[in-house]
C-alpha cells in the first residue's frame, strides 16, 4: 500500500509504503481508482483555514500526523470485515467521506457531515492520496452507475457541495430567479445542476470575464460583472425587486454584500465559499425584509445518494476534469495553490 502523507504541516507530502490493513468489524478495504484533489486539501495540508481578518481555524487538533489527505474517492472493494454484510469484493463504489461519530444528535438526524468529533476520510481518518483506504461501514458506499471514475469521485465534495447548497435555495422558478455568485469549480458544478434540480437557468455573477464566459457555456441564463457599478440596479430591475435565492460560492465580504443587496423580500442567501472576511449588517433589515441567511457545508449521505442517482440518469452536466498519476500529488497540490488548474484535478492510483 502506497500513500502520500502529511508528516509536517506545510511541508511536502512523504511517500509511505505499508501492508494494507486488514478490515475489522464493519470496515471495508477499498482499492482506490481515482481521488480528486480539492482546494480544501491545500488548507488541510497547511494545518489551518484562513478565515480572513487575521483569524485562523486550526486543523492541527483533529488531524493526527502523519496523515493521508484526499476525500473524493472512487474504488473497488478488496476485503470486508466480518460484520460488513455481503459487500462484494470487486464491486466499485463512490465513497461518502463526511463520516460522523454516529452517536450525536446531528449524526442520528442524518447530518453526519456536520458532526463535531467527525471521522471524515482525508480529514480525521486517512483518505485517498493512496492506493487503498479503509471505510468504516459499507453504508458509506454509493452506486455511481456508468459515470466515469474520474468524474464520479468529484461528486463526493465539489458536486455534493453545489448540490446541497442548491437544495437549500427555495422558491426558485422562472418568476423567482436564482443568482449564483462565483463561477469557480463548485459554482460551475452548480450552474448545470440548477437546471436539473430547479428547472431554471441561473444568473451568474463573477468579476472574471473568462469565468463569465464559461458560465454561459455551462448554461447560465446571463452572466454579470458584480464590480460593475450598474450591475445591482440592473439586476433589481430585471428581477422586479431581487432574487428569491442567492448562493455565494465565494464567501468574501464583497460577494456576500453584493448577494444581500440583490435579495428580494423573503429571499434566502446561502453562503458556501470560505474566502473569509466580515460584513456590516443592519439587523433591522433581516426582519423587515424577512430574509434568511444560511450556511452550507458539503452535504449529507442522503444528498450524495440523491446526487449520484441524478448522475446515473445522465442528469449532471460534465465538468472539466484533468487526470494525473497518484505520484504527481504534490505537484498537483502546488499547481492548485498557484491557481494553475482549470476544472478539477483527479489522481489515478
Ligand atoms: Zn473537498
Ligand atoms: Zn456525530
Amino acid at each position: 500500500m502506497k500513500s502520500y502523507k502529511v508528516v509536517e504541516f506545510g511541508k511536502p507530502l512523504e511517500k509511505v509504503e505499508a501492508t494494507p490493513p486488514e478490515p475489522k468489524g464493519t470496515e471495508v478495504l477499498i482499492r482506490i481508482a481515482t481521488c480528486g484533489v480539492c482546494h480544501s486539501d491545500i488548507h488541510l495540508h497547511d494545518g489551518y483555514f484562513d478565515l480572513g481578518g487575521g483569524r485562523k481555524l486550526d486543523m492541527g487538533r483533529s488531524m493526527k500526523l502523519p496523515h493521508t489527505l484526499g476525500h473524493e474517492i472512487v474504488g473497488e472493494v478488496v476485503a470486508a470485515g466480518p460484520d460488513a454484510g455481503d459487500v462484494k469484493p470487486g464491486s466499485k463504489w463512490l465513497v461518502f467521506p463526511w463520516i460522523g461519530c454516529g452517536e450525536c444528535a446531528l449524526c442520528k438526524n442524518g447530518d453526519e457531515h456536520l458532526c463535531g468529533p467527525n471521522q471524515a476520510l482525508g480529514v480525521s481518518r486517512d483518505g485517498g492520496f493512496s492506493d487503498h483506504v479503509v471505510v468504516p461501514h459499507p453504508r458509506y458506499l454509493v452506486d455511481y452507475g456508468d459515470v466515469p471514475d474520474a468524474v464520479a469521485c468529484t461528486y463526493a465534495c465539489s458536486g455534493l457541495t453545489a448540490f446541497s447548497a442548491l437544495k437549500k435555495a427555495e422558491h426558485v422558478s422562472d418568476a423567482d430567479p436564482i443568482l449564483i455568485v462565483g463561477a469557480g469549480g463548485v459554482g460551475q458544478s452548480a450552474i448545470g445542476l440548477c437546471q436539473s434540480l430547479h428547472g431554471v437557468a441561473p444568473i451568474v455573477a463573477d468579476i472574471d470575464p473568462a469565468k463569465r464566459e464559461q458560465a454561459l457555456a455551462l448554461g447560465a441564463g446571463e452572466a454579470v460583472d458584480p464590480s460593475d457599478k450598474s450591475a445591482r440596479k440592473e439586476l433589481l430591475q430585471k428581477t422586479g425587486g431581487g432574487f428569491a435565492a442567492v448562493i455565494d460560492f465565494v464567501g468574501a465580504a464583497s460577494s456576500t454584500e453584493f448577494g444581500m443587496s440583490v435579495l428580494r423580500k423573503g429571499g434566502k442567501i446561502v453562503i458556501v465559499g470560505l474566502f473569509g472576511g466580515s460584513i456590516d449588517l443592519p439587523l433591522a433589515t433581516v426582519p423587515m425584509k424577512a430574509i434568511t441567511i444560511s450556511g452550507s457545508y458539503v452535504g449529507s449521505l442522503a444528498e450524495l445518494e440523491e446526487l449520484a442517482a441524478i448522475g446515473r440518469k445522465g442528469g449532471i452536466p460534465q465538468i472539466s476534469v484533468s487526470t494525473r498519476s497518484l505520484d504527481e500529488v504534490q505537484e498537483t497540490l502546488d499547481q492548485l495553490r498557484e491557481g494553475k488548474i482549470v476544472g478539477r484535478a483527479v489522481l489515478q492510483a
